[in-house]
């Protein structure tokens, strides 16, 4: 079976390194908010160009930190999409505030940044674009509504480290970008993980004390907070993985090049990149539409290819926002692309001989719909 990502094939390659990574931090008897967490910090901010860089616990734990860092909360709307992980939506709702959708680009996934206007009133605090899939937003767009109407930008780069726009790294773009380091990230550790990054001091200096109890100080709490760190343990191993990060971001796009030439089947529609920047879709997911979605995922398994949906259900039809009061036809992009979408394999560690199985596979399809 091809897996839809294959995590043990990258542990393997780098077995050595990180062991030896681990040891490290076992025998220096520093658990938590260590020396390898600021240096992977350090590193981070380097690789971002970006001033400040915050370990957290998770992604989500980032966004949450970097709304209250805003000072976002109860009464204030965030505009974002429907078609992302649930945990967007869930950290504006978690600091109190309302997420209020704005529907996606049929060819990019991303947030329709021509849309957005329409959306914003009184209430409107910050906008948090998602770069879906690994692709960057519209973000010339999203910068300029955001200066005209005084709204904060907290991007959602959790799929997306490394991607660039304009010169400019995903996540530092906007006032704060958020990562999540989870295993099947495209940058990604061995348990959760996540990070803040800015270039606002004050922001900064909030999301660092939000993450440890609301003290800059041990025992010395100036505001209530969370306990959101990342391991010291998961930040030496993100060290090790963090020099590979562009070769793997280039593996990726060679990979979604090889689909895009091969992919011949009828009806299918292929990832579209929005923008012509080298760097600006990194592939954390290759995710096809098909109107026969289901019956290409079934025969794909059949010959032994993993698929994935990603995403079955757009957020404004999910259980827990129904208190939104959102209902079907609110978002007719999002609603049929979670229809029609499928992700095949994508993993830069994927051999040429897979890439080709998978093509063939896909194209021998032709005639059988
Ligand atoms: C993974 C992900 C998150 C959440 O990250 P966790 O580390 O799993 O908490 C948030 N937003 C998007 C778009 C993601 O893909």
């Amino acid at each position: 079976m091809i897996p839809l990502i294959d995590l043990k094939r990258q542990y393997t390659m780098l077995s050595h390194e990180i062991m030896h990574a681990l040891d490290e931090v076992l025998q220096s008897g520093q658990y938590i908010l260590g020396p390898k967490v600021l240096e992977f910090e350090k590193e981070c901010s380097e690789y971002l160009n970006v001033k400040h860089c915050i370990g957290v616990g998770n992604g989500t734990d980032a966004l949450v930190i970097a709304l209250e860092s805003l000072g976002i909360g109860n009464g204030d709307e965030v505009i974002t999409t429907p078609f992302t992980f649930f945990a967007t939506a869930e950290a504006i709702v978690r600091v109190g505030a309302k997420p209020v959708f704005v529907d996606i680009d049929p060819l990019s996934y991303n947030i329709n940044a021509e849309e957005i206007e329409k959306k914003i009133t009184s209430k409107t605090k910050a906008i948090i674009p998602v770069h879906i899939f690994g692709q960057v937003c519209d973000m010339g767009r999203i910068v300029e509504i955001a200066k005209n109407y005084n709204l904060y930008i907290i991007e959602d780069a959790c799929q997306a480290f490394g991607a660039e726009y304009e010169g400019k790294k995903a996540g530092t773009i906007g006032d704060v970008g958020c990562f999540s380091f989870f295993p099947t990230k495209n940058l990604s550790g061995f348990g959760d993980g996540g990070l803040i990054v800015t270039n606002n001091d004050e922001v900064a200096e909030r999301a660092r004390m939000l993450r440890q109890h609301g003290s800059k100080k041990k025992y010395y709490n100036e505001i209530i907070g969370f306990n959101s760190r990342l391991d010291e343990i998961q930040a030496a191993m993100l060290l090790v993985k963090l020099k590979y990060i562009d070769h793997w971001n280039k593996k990726r796009t060679e990979i979604a090049q090889k689909y895009n030439q091969g992919l011949k089947l009828e009806g299918i529609t292929l990832p579209a990149k929005a923008n012509d920047y080298e760097r600006g879709h990194i592939y954390h997911l290759y995710v096809l539409q098909h109107e026969k979605r289901d019956l290409i995922i079934s025969y794909l398994s059949q010959k032994g290819i993993s698929t994935g949906i990603y995403y079955p259900v757009p957020l404004h039809l999910t259980k827990a926002l129904q208190f939104l009061g959102y209902k079907e036809g609110d978002f007719k992009v999002s609603e049929e692309v979670s229809k029609k979408a499928f992700a095949i394999p994508m993993f830069p560690e994927l051999t040429d001989q897979e890439i080709e199985y998978i093509i063939s596979s896909i194209n021998e399809l032709g005639g059988k719909l």
